[in-house]
C-alpha cells in the first residue's frame, strides 16, 4: 500500500473515529482530522500520525482549505444524520449537510483532491424495489411538508453535484451509501430527549434508563442493519482504491441478510439484555410498547417500509463481504454500551 495523507472531516463521530482506529492500524497512512469534539478518539489523539484539532469546518475554513491542499484523500464525514432533528430543526440540516459539505466539494475540485463522500440509504427513499441499486433505482422523496426528507434531498443533491463536477471538471470521487451502520460509539446514549439518537442506540438507551422500547407506528419498517468493522472495511478498500477500481463509482454499504424489522430489532435487543447479568433484573420490568409517528417524531415524519441494499458492485468491484451477522452485531454494540455506563 502506498502513504496517504488522509483528511477526515468530522473525525470524532461514529464512522470518524473507528475508520482512524483501522487506517492507524493496518496501514502507514497518516491522518489529518478536524471535530468539534475528541471524546471518541481517545484511542488515537496521542498517535504520531493523527494530527487533530479542535474545531468546527464552517468557521476554521482556512484551516480546512489549507489541509485539504495538503492531503490526498478527503472524507467529510461532517453532518447530522439522526432522524429526529431532520424534523425539529430542518435548516440546520441544510446548513451543515448541504452548504458546508458543498463548499468541501468545491474546494477539492479546485485543489484537484480525492473526494469520498458518504451518500446515505435514505436517498432512495420510498423506492419500492427489492434491493436498492446505485445505478437503476429511483429515489423517491415524499412531499415538502413531510420535513424528513431535507436530509434524503441534500445528500441527493450533493451526489448529484459531485456526479457532474466527475464529469465535466475531473473531480475524481467515490460515493459510498451506509446502510444502517450500528456497533459501539454510534450515538451518545445518556440523558436523551425522546428520538435523540439512532434506533439501536436509543434502545440500548432505554435499557439502561429503565425506560420501555417504543415502537414507532408498530415497527414494521424493516432495515438492513450493517456491522460497523463491515462498514469500515468497505472504506478501507475504497481508500486504497487499487488500480483506481473505486474512482467515479457509487457503492452500497450495507448488509443485506441482516434486513430485520425494528419491531425484530427491540425484541432482540431486550433478549440481549434479559440474558445479561448486569442488566437482567431491569430488563424483566421493560416492556415493547407502540406509539405513532407523529406523536414521536412530529407531523413533518414519513418513513420508507422497507430497505434493501445491493451490494453486488461492492462484492465484484471492491472484492468486499459483510460478515458479522445481525445477532452478532446487536450484542457487541450493547455489550459495549453496558459496559460503557459501567454495568
Ligand atoms: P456522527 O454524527 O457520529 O459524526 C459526525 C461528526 O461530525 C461528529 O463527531 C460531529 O461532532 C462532527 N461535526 C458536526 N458538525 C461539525 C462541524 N461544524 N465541524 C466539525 N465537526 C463537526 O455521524 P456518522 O455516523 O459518523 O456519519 C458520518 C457521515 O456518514 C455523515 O455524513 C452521515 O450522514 C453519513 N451516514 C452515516 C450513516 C450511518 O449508518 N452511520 C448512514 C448513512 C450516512
Amino acid at each position: 500500500m502506498t502513504t496517504k495523507k488522509v483528511l477526515i472531516l468530522g473525525i470524532n463521530g461514529f464512522i470518524g473515529n473507528q475508520l482512524t482506529q483501522s487506517i492507524l492500524k493496518n496501514t502507514a497512512w497518516e491522518i489529518i482530522g478536524i471535530d468539534l469534539q475528541n471524546n471518541k478518539l481517545q484511542h488515537s489523539i496521542n498517535h504520531p500520525r493523527l494530527h487533530f484539532k479542535i474545531g468546527d469546518i464552517t468557521k476554521n475554513t482556512a484551516w480546512v482549505n489549507a489541509q485539504i491542499d495538503a492531503c490526498d484523500v478527503v472524507l467529510p464525514l461532517a453532518a447530522i444524520a439522526t432522524p429526529a432533528i431532520y424534523i425539529t430543526d430542518p435548516l440546520r440540516i441544510f446548513t451543515l449537510d448541504f452548504e458546508a459539505n458543498l463548499a468541501i466539494v468545491r474546494a477539492c475540485v479546485a485543489a484537484k483532491k480525492r473526494l469520498i463522500f458518504p451518500s446515505t440509504s435514505e436517498v432512495y427513499g420510498m423506492c419500492q424495489d427489492a434491493e436498492f441499486d446505485e445505478e437503476e433505482s429511483n429515489l423517491v422523496l415524499g412531499p415538502i411538508n413531510k420535513e424528513r426528507w431535507i436530509y434524503a434531498c441534500s445528500k441527493q443533491m450533493l451526489d448529484r453535484v459531485i456526479y457532474a463536477y466527475g464529469k465535466h471538471q475531473d473531480l475524481k470521487y467515490t460515493l459510498f451509501r451506509p446502510f444502517n451502520w450500528i456497533g459501539p460509539t454510534q450515538d451518545d446514549i445518556h440523558n436523551l430527549p425522546t428520538g435523540g439518537v439512532r434506533v439501536v442506540t436509543q434502545f440500548i438507551s432505554n435499557i439502561i434508563y429503565g425506560k420501555d422500547l417504543q415502537l414507532v407506528d408498530g415497527g414494521e419498517q424493516r432495515r438492513s442493519f450493517t456491522y460497523i468493522a463491515d462498514g469500515i472495511s468497505a472504506l478501507m478498500k475504497i481508500i486504497e482504491n487499487k488500480d483506481g477500481c473505486a474512482d467515479s463509482k457509487i457503492f452500497n454499504i450495507g448488509n443485506p441478510t441482516n434486513n430485520a424489522s425494528i419491531k425484530e430489532i427491540a425484541e432482540k435487543i431486550l433478549a440481549i439484555a434479559k440474558n445479561h447479568p448486569q442488566t437482567k433484573d431491569r430488563a424483566k420490568n421493560i416492556k415493547i410498547v407502540n406509539t405513532n409517528s407523529s406523536q414521536y417524531y412530529g407531523k413533518g415524519y414519513q418513513d420508507m417500509q422497507n430497505r434493501v441494499p445491493a451490494i453486488k458492485r461492492a462484492q465484484e468491484i471492491l472484492g468486499w463481504q459483510p460478515t458479522t451477522t445481525l445477532d452478532q452485531a446487536l450484542k457487541l454494540t450493547a455489550d459495549y454500551y453496558f459496559k460503557d455506563a459501567g454495568l
